[in-house]
């Protein structure tokens, strides 16, 4: 009597599909403990205000570093790299984008990385190519010059979803089940949505809904508390247009 004890609890249609005790009453639990795996909040009452110093903001290897138009990065900076799904990601970001694609693939996303770590030379002929086909003033609104592109840090990750193809590198793509579930959690691994709208003047680049920055989950949270849009503003480092 056990087992329909259980069916009766739970609601269950599907007779015999669960074991006796696996039912709705685990699926609370497991997703508190998703949501809380690996990385807490500062518990209520313990809180110290934020030490916008515990890392480095210039130094390419810190997951604080602000590469932007006004502050480039070495040519020669190449990070250590881990490989997810076949892309290169620096070190520090490689688990946590591994954890946010496992657990957004099990919501049915389906992300695929489209480009992950980029070696200046690379970004030369990304940009290059875009001056080519659109001019430079254009292709200085969409793409970095090599030296100022933050995928050279191998912290950033640019993530597209085949359900809404037209929507790859395109201003939609906020408006897609992805987009949104970006929008809503990248926080939750460490990441930000590095360009933002009405940001523009400020980060030197039009908004990038697919463009993931990993920063670590305690600034990703402060950044969000504080309702902050840009690692300019939190830092208070120059942005906007190429000097
Ligand atoms: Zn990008």
């Amino acid at each position: 009597m056990a087992a329909a004890i259980v069916l009766l609890a739970t609601g269950c249609a599907s007779v015999g599909a669960a074991p006796v005790g696996e039912g709705a009453l685990s699926t609370p639990a497991a997703v508190a403990t998703l949501r809380s795996e690996g990385h807490e909040d500062p518990q209520p009452g313990t809180t110290q205000p934020f030490d916008r110093s515990a890392h480095s903001t210039t130094n390419p290897a810190s997951i604080w570093v602000v590469i932007n138009k006004t502050h480039p990065i070495d040519a020669a900076y190449r990070p250590a790299i881990s490989l997810v799904r076949g892309y290169q990601v620096a070190v520090p970001a490689a688990g946590p984008l591994t954890r946010l694609l496992a657990d957004s693939d099990g919501l049915g996303l389906g992300f695929k990385i489209a480009s992950a770590y980029r070696s200046y030379g690379y970004q030369a002929s990304v940009y290059g190519n875009i001056v080519a086909a659109s001019g430079q003033s254009a292709a200085d609104r969409v793409s970095a010059r090599p030296g100022h592109s933050e995928h050279q840090t191998g912290l950033a990750a640019d993530l597209v979803t085949p359900a809404s193809p037209g929507c790859d590198f395109e201003a939609c793509f906020a408006r897609t089940p992805g987009g949104r579930w970006l929008a809503r959690n990248a926080w939750r691994y460490g990441f930000v949505v590095r360009y933002q709208p009405g940001s523009t003047a400020v980060t030197g680049y039009s908004p990038e809904p697919w463009h993931l920055r990993y920063v670590g989950r305690p600034l990703a949270a402060e950044l969000r508390r504080t309702d902050t849009d840009t690692l300019e503003q939190f830092f208070a480092i120059n942005g906007g247009d190429y000097p």
